[in-house]
């Protein structure tokens, strides 16, 4: 009897040690998209596009946009960096096909933590695959938890003005989702500090008030870059092309730039949200611009 076919199969959690924290990253769910171009480099052409791909061995129709949130356990307090798309309510079941069920809880059951077990929630920014997985059936996913918001960020969706046309459900989304929790919630600027250690940095483009995160224990550091670099290739190579999601298209290109010149020059070790799994590694100057290195076996030794 052969063997039969089983379907391909995956890594979807990812745990290491980092100074005195223990990290995890998670896959909460995939979306396959077609067209690379537009969704990058609507600034440059169809063919400039095709050929990056090409020569980074990608299909230059299709894209994989995983979501990968972060798990920090500091040895004191649980912390979850998005918690994904969660289920969506059901008057956004349309968007489903671009945002599928998130499995974050799942994967934190594989990772040995139930949802009451977390300490923290922190949300880099308001899109639906940062905060799909705060809410079920009206109810918050992590019963014990506190919020951590950027003040900036929450500002902008609570009030509602400037909100763009393609952004609109998202505002509907937003006021739904996470004005209630606004209760349990605390409200940072770039600069402040979620806990010793961690500390919020500006990375508004994105979003109105993005922020990216820098975390250090015991002289490791690594930095969450949330959505500043959404892709790979085309965000880390090609960082002055547009990202078709990105709310102030001038203003993401230039934070891109700076957040990748410091990841460089520091040499910085990342996780990032929308990298393929397990969505962690280094970015290192290559050819004028510069180049994803995923991590290999360095958190092992
Ligand atoms: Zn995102």
């Amino acid at each position: 009897m052969p063997a039969p076919f089983k379907g391909p199969l995956q890594p979807t959690v990812y745990r290491f040690k980092l100074g005195g924290f223990e990290v995890a990253t998670l896959l909460d769910a995939k979306a396959i998209r077609e067209g690379l171009h537009p969704t990058y480099g609507a600034n440059a052409s169809a063919d400039e596009v095709q050929a990056v791909a090409r020569a980074n061995n990608i299909d230059p129709q299709r894209i994989e946009h995983p979501n990968i949130p972060t798990l920090v356990n500091t040895g004191k307090e649980l912390i979850l960096f998005d918690t994904g798309n969660g289920a969506l309510p059901k008057e956004y079941e349309q968007l489903r096909g671009r945002l599928p069920q998130g499995q974050t809880v799942e994967r934190l059951a594989e990772l040995g933590h139930k949802p009451e077990d977390i300490d923290i929630v922190v949300t880099t920014h308001g899109h639906p695959d940062h905060i799909g997985g705060l809410v079920e059936g009206g109810k918050p996913v992590f019963p014990n938890a506190r919020y951590v918001f950027g003040a900036a960020e929450f500002d902008f969706w609570k009030r509602g003005e400037n909100v763009s046309e393609a952004r609109k459900f998202n505002r509907e989304l937003f006021v739904t989702i996470c004005t209630p929790l606004a209760e349990r919630a605390t409200f940072i600027k770039p600069g402040e500090t979620v806990a010793s250690g961690i500390t919020a940095v500006d990375a508004a483009g994105h979003s109105p008030g993005l922020m990216a995160f820098h975390i250090e224990s015991d002289g490791k550091r690594f930095m969450v870059t949330a959505d500043t670099v959404t892709h790979f290739v085309m965000a880390v190579q090609k960082p002055e092309w547009f990202f078709q999601m990105d709310d102030d298209k001038d203003k993401a290109v230039a934070t891109r730039k700076r957040i990748l010149d410091m990841l460089a020059t520091d040499k910085v070790f990342v996780a990032s949200f929308h990298m393929p799994f397990p969505g962690i590694g280094w970015i290192d100057r290559s050819q004028g611009s510069y180049r994803w290195v995923p991590v290999s076996y360095q958190m092992n030794l």
